[in-house]
């Protein structure tokens, strides 16, 4: 079973390379933004708590964000594989996912870090935010919060993984195609 923790800052092109790759290798997509947005959307409970994280560009507590991640899990029994977009966060999430997936007999195979500097993540968001109808990509400060979220609780999850030998470094700056074409080269030696 392939499992690719698809990481990196936001803005760093998760969202876009994932649904590049889900064909390409049969592999169900979870991201959490994605479904904390849904919920939003649909107005559920959870919803409502998150937006009140998301809008301010902090993390959703990890209790909240680890049992949903696990209960999507559960709800794709037939699964080839995941793909991991924005999950992990934390190293309690990190640590929670090694263990759920551990009880169910499979692991993380490989966490692919996209890279790209702060200043283009900026302007990726913001252009974004013209058409996303994020709220969380419209505001120069909100954006600026999220970034500095992921440098000081997200970032150090490349040293948890590097401790697994599972740390793969790919370089995320070019056209979607040329960074698409990088993965699955790193994907292709994992299988
Ligand atoms: P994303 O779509 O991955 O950029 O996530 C959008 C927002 O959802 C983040 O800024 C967080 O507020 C929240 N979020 C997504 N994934 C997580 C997570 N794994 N842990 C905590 N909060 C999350």
């Amino acid at each position: 079973m392939l499992n690719i923790v698809l990481f990196g800052p936001p803005g760093a092109g998760k969202g876009t390379q994932s649904a590049c790759l889900i064909d390409s290798y049969n592999l169900v997509h979870l991201s959490t933004g994605d479904i904390f947005r849904s919920n939003m959307k649909e107005g559920t409970e959870l919803g409502t708590l998150a937006r009140s994280y998301i809008d301010k560009g902090a993390l959703v507590p990890d209790e909240v964000t680890i049992s949903m991640l696990e209960a999507e899990v559960n709800g794709n029994p037939d699964a080839k594989g995941f793909i991991f977009d924005g999950f992990p966060r934390t190293t309690a999430q990190a640590e929670a996912l090694d263990l759920f997936l551990k009880s169910k007999g499979i692991e993380i195979t490989a966490m692919l870090a996209l890279e790209v500097e702060e200043q283009e993540l900026i302007s990726r968001l913001l252009e974004r935010g013209k058409s996303s109808g994020r709220a969380d990509d419209q505001n120069r400060d909100v954006i600026k919060n999220r970034i500095q979220v992921y440098e000081t609780e997200t970032a150090i999850l490349k040293d948890y993984y590097t401790a697994q030998n599972k740390f793969v470094g790919v370089e995320g700056v070019g056209s979607i195609e040329s960074i698409t074409q990088r993965l699955c080269k790193e994907i292709d030696a994992l299988v």
